[in-house]
This record gives structure tokens, C-alpha cells and sequence, in this order.
């Protein structure tokens, strides 16, 4: 970010929205201020032996944010940018997110600065493992368990979950998720965030009585979330995606871009950027393009008050964390943009880690199909809820998401007689 660029603390807008919704819910006053704050977080400081010999130090985190619903459970992410008031965003949008699919879990969420492009993969399984080595001791089946988001993924949670077996003197693997399958994965683990948030664009588009055949459809990001929805979106669908990007830039192909070209392209060069046949265009542009579907899977806050008078879409599916602000909400409302608010869209991932833990906890293994109904029944009974919500309430559908799932929390806060 340049620095005449105007800073948002993604912790403030997540209090902001909370601050919203307990209006509404007209929340006594120390529940309020019992869910606007983490419950825990340990801050850790990481020596890792690097390739060249020298030892960096690594700065991490893990915040427990609200474990009345049952263990918090959350990724980890490792990037350049990450801070201690991003990770705490992260894990409240684990709480409601775990609450608006109503599994039995709270929300947490870690992070480590560190730039893992920059480093080899022995350099990157020794930062994992020292991670585990700090954190081991507040983690756990029963109090919290991570999982992969933004540059981690199963390999990384199979260096973790063998980290903290050997910390424990016996296999833990329900402890992570987002495992490799051969040690504990789930089936459907994969690509569950982008399969979550397309269940909620099908109903979406059954009550807006927009076509997904042929609907033109933008994605900003192409990690663990924008790759899998450009693939589901033409599977399930037959959407036309035109415009896809990643950290470098974005590329647009009127007549539809085809995944497996781009994917394998990427794989090669390391970018979408170049792309044959498709013109350039930057990740600001894509996402005010003329089109049905917008799919932001990168970062946070990359829809502001500065662009979402311009966003075009029908419908936007926020599989990334946090990429509206609440003055861009207002905004998206008034112009009719239907957004299908980020800790709905993408519950898919943490729904199917649950299943995770739970066919690791009876050592017993669902087959795909089952994992693909039991998400699409969570996430169609959830995006229903949040719907009827919004329409009730007359409110968009951030707000709505975080009437049911506050509630939800607030309800458990009081039955253990926290306040
Ligand atoms: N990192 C994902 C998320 O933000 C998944 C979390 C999990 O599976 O625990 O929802």
C-alpha cells in the first residue's frame, strides 16, 4: 500500500459492523463489549535456521476470539502484511462464521509475518514447526485448531499436525484441517470454500431470477479460493468467467476464459498475468467491470467507499475475508448489488474442516458425495436464514449474517452465564 493510500484497520471495521448489528439486536451492554474484544491471543516470536545459514526471527499470533459455541477454530495465514489487529478481524469473522452455519465451534485465527514466495520449502517447514512448537500448548481438539488461508496449505498443516503429535507423544490429526488426505484430510476439503460460496450464488440466483448459464463473471484473487470457484462456477453452472487475477494483475477475455488454460499457465509462469489472448487489466479495474457475477477472493478491503459506486455486478460472492468496508456496504445497498456477505459465502472451508474433525474423531471417513450434501444442506439452510433476515429486518445482508450469527453467540454467552 503507498502511503498516501488511507489505512483501515480491518479490527475496526469488524467492531463496527458488530457495533451495528447489537444495536439492532438491542444487546445488553456487557455482551456487547464481551464480543467486540478476543478472549485471548498469544503473541509469539519465531528463530528459524534459514537456507544461507543465519537465523531470521519470525513474528506470530494466535487470537482465540469467542469459544462459547465450542473450540475456536480459524486458518492461519502466513504474509508480509499480516498484524496482530488483522488476525483479531479474522478470528471475530471466524465466530460469526462459524455461527451462521451453526457448527458447534468458536472463532479463532493465527498469523506469521513472513513473505513464504521468499522462502524454500525447508525454510517454510521450519517456520511451521516452530510455529507449532509456541502455540502447541494453547491448541488442541478441544480448545482450538487451525487451518489453512492465505499462502498456507496441506502440506504446511501436515508439518504442523506431525509437530504437534510428537509435542503431545501421540497422533493428533484432528487437531488441523485442510490436511492432505492420506493423513486425515476430508474428501471435498479442497475446494469447499468456493463449492460453499457457489450453493449461495444458486440460491441467490433462484430468488433474483438471474441465469448462471453464459452470466459473466469476474474473479479478483487466484489462490485456495478464486481457482476453485473459476472451476466449480463453469462446472455447476456453465458461468462465464471473463476476468480472473492474482497479486500480479488481472487478464480479461470477453468470450470466457477457460480454467484449466489459465490454471496450467499460471502453474508455468507463475501469474495469470500474460496470458494468451486476454488483455491486461488491473485488479482495481476488474472489479468495477460491466459484469453479472463478482467474486472477490483475494485480500481485505479492496471494496471502499472510493470504488463501490462503480461496481457493476449483480451479485457479489465474497469468498475473500473482509473485502467490503461498511461504508461500501451502504453503498453496494443502495445501488441494488446483492452481496453474499463474506462469512457466509466462504463458510464452505471451515464447514467442511468441522466434518474434518469430526470423521477424525471416529477414525471413520466419508465418501465425496456426502461431504458435497452435507455442506450443501449447511450452506443453503445458512444463505436462507441470512436472506429471510435481511427481508425481515430490512437490512443488507452483512447486517442480516450478523444478526443471526450474534445472536446465536450472544444466546450461548448467556446460557453459560458469562453475562
Ligand atoms: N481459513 C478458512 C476461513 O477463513 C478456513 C478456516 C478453517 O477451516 O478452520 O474460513
Amino acid at each position: 500500500m503507498s502511503s498516501d493510500e488511507k489505512y483501515i484497520n480491518p479490527f475496526k471495521v469488524a467492531q463496527q459492523q458488530l457495533d451495528e448489528a447489537a444495536e439492532l439486536l438491542q444487546l445488553d451492554q456487557a455482551t456487547h463489549e464481551l464480543l467486540r474484544n478476543p478472549l485471548r491471543e498469544l503473541h509469539v516470536t519465531l528463530p528459524v535456521k534459514m537456507d544461507d545459514g543465519s537465523t531470521k526471527i519470525f513474528q506470530g499470533f494466535r487470537v482465540q476470539y469467542n469459544d462459547a459455541r465450542g473450540p475456536t477454530k480459524g486458518g492461519l495465514r502466513f504474509h508480509p502484511s499480516e498484524t496482530i489487529d488483522t488476525v483479531r478481524a479474522l478470528a471475530a469473522w471466524m465466530t460469526w462464521k462459524c455461527a451462521v452455519v451453526d457448527i458447534p465451534l468458536g472463532g479463532g485465527k493465527g498469523g506469521v509475518i513472513c513473505n513464504p514466495k521468499a522462502m524454500s520449502q525447508g525454510e517454510i517447514e521450519r517456520l511451521s514447526r516452530a510455529y507449532i512448537r509456541q502455540v502447541g500448548r494453547i491448541i488442541g481438539l478441544e480448545k482450538d485448531s487451525p487451518a489453512p488461508d492465505v499462502y498456507t496449505n496441506p502440506q504446511i498443516m501436515a508439518w504442523m499436525v506431525d509437530e504437534f503429535s510428537f509435542l503431545k507423544g501421540s497422533n493428533e490429526f484432528g487437531v488441523i484441517t485442510g490436511k492432505p488426505l492420506n493423513l486425515g484430510g476430508s474428501l471435498g476439503r479442497g475446494d469447499a470454500t468456493a463449492r460453499g460460496g457457489m450453493f449461495c450464488l444458486r440460491e441467490a440466483s433462484k430468488i433474483l431470477n438471474i441465469k448462471l448459464k453464459d452470466a459473466t463473471t469476474a474473479i479478483q484473487g487466484y489462490g485456495n479460493a478464486g481457482s476453485f470457484a473459476h472451476t466449480l462456477g463453469v462446472e455447476l453452472f456453465g458461468l462465464r468467467v471473463v476476468a480472473v487475477s492474482d497479486s500480479k494483475g488481472g487478464i480479461y477475455n470477453a468470450d470466457g476464459l477457460s480454467f484449466d488454460e489459465v490454471f496450467s499457465f499460471k502453474q508455468e509462469t507463475g501469474s495469470v498475468v500474460g496470458f494468451p489472448g486476454s488483455k491486461r487489466i488491473s485488479n482495481e479495474e476488474l472489479l468495477e467491470l460491466e459484469v453479472d457475477v463478482l467474486v472477490p477472493s483475494a485480500l481485505e478491503n479492496v471494496i471502499t467507499d472510493a470504488n463501490a459506486a462503480n461496481i457493476k455486478a449483480k451479485i457479489s460472492v465474497e469468498l475473500a475475508n473482509g473485502p467490503t468496508t461498511p461504508e461500501a456496504d451502504k453503498i453496494l445497498y443502495e445501488n441494488g448489488v446483492y452481496v453474499i456477505p463474506d462469512f457466509l459465502a466462504n463458510a464452505g472451508g471451515v464447514t467442511v474442516s468441522y466434518f474434518e474433525m469430526v470423521q477424525n474423531a471416529y477414525n471413520y471417513y466419508w465418501d465425496e458425495p456426502t461431504v458435497h450434501e452435507r455442506l450443501d444442506k449447511k450452506m443453503t439452510d445458512a444463505f436462507h436464514a441470512v436472506h429471510k433476515a435481511a427481508q425481515e429486518h430490512k437490512v443488507h445482508n452483512r447486517l442480516a449474517a450478523y444478526l443471526v450469527a450474534v445472536n446465536r453467540v450472544a444466546e450461548v454467552v448467556k446460557l453459560r452465564g458469562w453475562t
